[in-house]
């Protein structure tokens, strides 16, 4: 792609057209800065930005961080996104490399440059104009979308779980309701309070058992005009025979038996043809009363990966890499995460959409970019599946561990299981921070939890 006409072509550090030019800094470019990339981007920066062995830069359109796996219980408001969220400027400012905020929308392999579009403020004033930076490694970690499958209505009526502004919205329009809902004079009305989650995946899943537990927490500070054994309900739709698929079947009856005694109804084998305002039309014909509804039903590579200058791309949009995470069709680009498509040698099927892989891709990447700054080839990754777990919130966390930690694979529930689910939380914090703020930050999250509401009431 050529650039378009009006960006402003930034230049960030010397020109450095290959590795091996010397004397100038060669260009790291990592544009995503979520799960996995923020990871690369600040051990990078610390390994080899502070040092002035590579200049380290990332692009990401937003301003500041959350880990996206927080984002069901952000949605059912037991999280205060403030205590969790990172400020790009600040981290980069602290590991050595640079924030570039803006949206990729296009590159140019030839001229080896990433183009962004122009930021605007809410008056509609310029903040960042469309513009353009310089790589000699780029790393695309962009993540994914939810894949609403052309199903109709799901974009005006449902709202999905991809970037904690959609999961505040999703909290806001919940405590509305229960307002709403004390405050009027009829009683409540059927499909009234009523939340239809689409997709029983571990997102989904998740979000119903936190929602069991914030909604009655909502109505327990003085909403007394509603009754939640009577007017709260939560269904739970599932187009596979059972909910949980990626769990083994015992762990997925299990989680469904928790959740029925919850009171959360589950529709499994219940495909959805269409979201209406009021509610959730399933091919059986049955329609779903409810005022809310969630989608959380499948996930794909974001638009702007479909045609990104001919780099290869999967029928769900994800960029096809080789075993070095490296794109097919360009050495000097390399893709990670959610929006990376990997099939491992003797399997089928690509490398899950995961967090536990975009943290093991970062970690390989921060040693493999560095051998290949050093001269030196590149080792191939390698996925380890250490399971799934699916937290049910207070109530339990049900899972299974994988591989070569437990030998064959291991069942786990309960307290070990929640730990083991935290885990991966602190093993991303740790990587952006390193223990001692991390240790920090956990007793200080400790102590306010205790003087503070449990459920976020605004
Ligand atoms: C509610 C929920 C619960 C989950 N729970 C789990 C779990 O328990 N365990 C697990 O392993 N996984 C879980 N996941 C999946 C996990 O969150 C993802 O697999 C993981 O975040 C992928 O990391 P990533 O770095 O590829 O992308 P992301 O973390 O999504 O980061 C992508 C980043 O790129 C930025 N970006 C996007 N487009 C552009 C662009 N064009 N230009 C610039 N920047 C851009 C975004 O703003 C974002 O910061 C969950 C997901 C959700 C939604």
């Amino acid at each position: 792609m050529a650039i378009a006409a009006g960006f402003h072509v930034s230049v960030n550090g010397n020109q450095a057209p290959n590795i091996a030019s010397g004397g100038s800094l060669h260009r790291i470019v990592i544009v995503g800065g979520g799960a996995g990339g923020l990871e690369l981007v600040t051990r990078l920066g610390d390994r080899l930005g502070r040092r002035k062995h590579a200049d380290i830069s990332l692009i990401e359109k937003a301003r500041t961080h959350l880990w996206k796996p927080l984002l069901h219980e952000v949605a059912a408001g037991s999280m205060d996104v403030s205590r969790h969220e990172l400020d790009y400027l600040a981290q980069a400012y602290w590991h050595g490399f640079r924030y570039r905020f803006g949206e990729m929308v296009g590159l140019d392999r030839t001229k080896r440059l990433v183009h962004l579009a122009a930021n605007f403020d809410d008056e509609g004033r310029i903040i960042t104009p469309a513009r353009s930076f310089g790589y000699d490694t780029l790393v695309i970690a962009i993540g994914s979308v939810t894949n609403d499958f052309g199903t109709p209505g799901v974009k005006e009526y449902a709202i999905a779980l991809d970037t904690p502004e959609q999961a505040q919205l999703f909290n806001r329009r919940l405590i509305n309701a229960c307002l709403r809902a004390h405050t009027q004079a009829e009683p409540v009305r059927p499909g009234q309070l009523h939340v239809a989650i689409i997709g029983a995946g571990a997102t989904g899943t998740e979000l119903s058992a936190e929602l069991h537990r914030t909604l009655r927490g909502v109505v327990a500070y003085g909403l007394d005009k509603i009754d939640p054994d009577k007017d709260l309900k939560i269904t739970l739709i599932e187009a596979a025979d059972r909910i949980v698929p990626a769990l083994p079947p015992r762990l997925s009856s299990a989680t469904a038996r928790l959740l029925g005694k919850l009171g959360v109804e589950i529709r499994t084998g219940a495909r959805v043809t269409e979201v209406r305002p009021d509610g959730v039309l399933l091919a059986s014909g049955d329609f779903i009363l409810s005022e809310l509804v969630v989608w959380a039903a499948g996930v794909r590579g974001p638009e702007v990966l479909q045609n990104l200058d001919g780099l290869e791309a999967s029928p769900s949009n994800q960029l096809v890499v080789l075993p070095t995470l490296q794109t097919t069709r360009d050495d000097n680009i390399f893709a990670m995460g959610d929006c990376a498509w990997l099939v491992p040698e003797g399997d089928k099927r690509p490398l899950p959409p995961r967090a536990q892989a975009a943290h093991q891709q970062a970690s390989h990447l921060v040693k493999q970019i560095t051998r290949r700054l050093e001269g030196r080839p590149m080792e191939p990754f390698v996925y380890r599946d250490f399971g799934s777990l699916v937290s049910l919130g207070e109530f339990s966390t049900v899972g299974s561990l994988m591989g070569f930690i437990a030998g064959k694979g291991m069942m786990i529930e309960g307290f070990i299981a929640r730990l083991m689910y935290r885990s991966l939380y602190k093993l991303h914090e740790m990587a952006l921070h390193g223990p001692l703020k991390v240790g920090l930050d956990t007793v200080a999250r400790t102590l306010t939890r205790r003087t503070e509401p449990h459920v976020k009431l605004h």
